[in-house]
């Protein structure tokens, strides 16, 4: 069920042949060098080859499992944009291991450059810049699904406590959209807890067994989508094309709060899908009661179906992740350095995956293997800003000795600018490097009010914004405090 008629699409009898294809691979290649710079493009892309383009999907290959994991997840999304701008037709690119080395078909030959290889086909026409895309006639649902991430889906999804309701929601709303109680499903949770993992892993469950049709998007890009159609005077087209879709789903809905008319096209949207039968996914960092200025109706239907958060991880979590993502990689991470990994580095999985990521990263480049010694090596910075907690006294007493004031000068009520400068700078500070929150920071500086934290965090930031000179001491100040 391809709902689809995209306008651009060439027939599936063209197919392109293997020229126009090389050139076109060659293009790209061409782009994501100059993207992301020689050495990196050596390190990660060089060894990319093109196997073919077999219907909607580009298939690329890579000599090894960690090339291709470390590509899939740090390039997959920019290649397959890249990919459809070259032709909207490839909807997917599948980055696989190649089977017995160099299958590919358009390794370009040294003597042969990239950009040699793109004359002689008529180049197409650049992508539409965002600013000026508007919303044309051909602009349907499937034009502005937001790629999903291949990394993304319940295979890779590691559960433990903290998420397993979560989880086992998007599993049932995966296997049997808009059943009773669970429309809308609503997702939250903070940062980097897996919120658009589950909701690309529902995505692509449901694409692959019943060919839905999902449009998948962030709550700004709704946003944008919106407010162009406006412009356009399009958006009978734009609701039309988000009505045909059997699932929506809407990530970080909290960008959509005080912005009224697109709420309330959220809620038309909302309504009429949810009236048609089709499933609604959300995710947001809050409850749908902690949504603060979003509007009450909508406030109230989002809590309809089921509400499940994904809270902090523990450390069992946190270890069972580690493992799983080390395992993907191929390369052996000692027992150790996982355990320490998962002790350390509590934030957030984003995080903990960047470190795992770096240490793998380091140890192929060096061909030397992942141990204890080296995490300290690599993760020295990380490490330390994860055992490091700074006080707001530690502060007060650096900024002090730095300005030449009196530390009791920090609590003194002397307004002065002599005094006050520095002390809204340690104010600044206190917010940027401690978890304390305004009133609390307050209280330290003499009994503040939470207002006057809040005025010297802006002030400072508009100073060092407007100030160089003032902008290197503040930074230098941070640098001593957190070393
Ligand atoms: P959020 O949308 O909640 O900010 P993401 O879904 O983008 O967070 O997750 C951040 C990163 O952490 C992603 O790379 C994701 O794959 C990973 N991640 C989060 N939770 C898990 C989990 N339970 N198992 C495996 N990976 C996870
Ligand atoms: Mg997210």
């Amino acid at each position: 069920m391809d709902k689809e008629p995209g306008s651009s699409f060439p027939p599936a009898a063209s197919k392109p042949g293997t020229a126009q294809l090389a050139s076109c691979w060659a293009r790209i290649r061409g782009r994501m060098r100059e993207e992301v710079g020689e050495v990196e493009y050596r390190t990660w892309l060089r060894q990319m080859t093109l196997a073919g383009v077999e219907g909607d999907e580009a298939i690329v290959l890579l000599p090894t499992r960690f090339l291709r994991d470390w590509v899939r997840g740090h390039y997959g999304d920019r290649l397959k944009a890249l990919w459809q701008s070259e032709n909207p037709a490839i909807r997917r690119v599948d980055i696989r291991v190649a089977a017995g080395g160099n299958a590919g078909v358009t390794e370009p030959s040294p003597t042969q450059p990239e950009a040699g290889l793109a004359e002689g086909l008529a180049p197409r026409p650049p992508l539409r810049p965002l600013a000026s895309a508007g919303i044309e006639k051909q602009d349907r649902a499937g034009d502005w699904i937001a790629p999903l991430e291949p990394r993304f889906t319940f295979d890779t999804f590691v559960v433990g406590k903290p998420n397993e309701f979560a989880h086992a929601c998007a599993r049932r709303v995966a296997e049997k959209p808009n059943s009773a109680g669970f429309n809308p499903l609503f997702l939250y949770g903070g940062v980097g807890l897996g919120k658009t993992h589950l909701m690309h892993s529902i995505a692509w469950a449901l694409r692959e067994r019943e060919n839905a049709s999902v449009a998948y998007m962030s709550a700004e890009k709704f946003m944008y989508r919106f407010i162009a159609a406006l412009r356009s005077q399009s958006t009978m087209e734009f609701k039309e094309s988000l009505r045909s879709v059997d699932v929506l789903m809407i990530d970080d809905l909290q960008f959509l709060i005080g912005k009224d008319n697109t709420q309330e096209e959220f809620f038309h949207t909302f309504n009429a899908l949810v009236d048609s039968g089709k499933q609604i996914v959300v995710s947001s960092d809050k409850s749908p009661s902690d949504l603060n200025g979003i509007e009450d109706r909508l406030r109230t239907r989002l809590g309809w179906g089921m509400v499940a958060d994904l809270h902090a991880t523990t450390y069992e979590l946190r270890l069972s992740i580690v493992e799983a993502k080390a395992h993907a990689s191929g390369v052996a991470v000692p027992p150790k350095v996982l355990e320490l990994l998962a002790h350390k580095i509590t934030s957030n999985v984003r995080e903990l995956e960047g470190a795992l990521n770096r240490l793998i990263a380091h140890a192929n480049l060096f061909g030397r293997n992942v141990t204890l010694e080296s995490v300290q090596e690599v993760l020295a910075d990380m490490l330390r800003a994860h055992d490091k907690r700074i006080s707001i006294e530690e502060i007060q007493k650096k900024v002090a000795e730095h300005y030449n004031i009196r530390l009791t000068d920090m609590a003194s009520p002397r307004r002065a600018r002599a005094v006050a400068r520095p002390r809204q700078v340690a104010m600044y500070l206190a917010k940027q490097l401690t978890q304390r929150s305004l009133p609390e920071i307050g209280r330290r500086f003499g009994n503040r009010d939470h207002t006057t934290v809040m005025h010297a965090v802006s002030r400072i930031a508009e100073l060092m914004a407007a100030d160089v000179a003032f902008a290197e001491d503040v930074a230098l100040l941070r640098k001593m405090l957190e070393t």
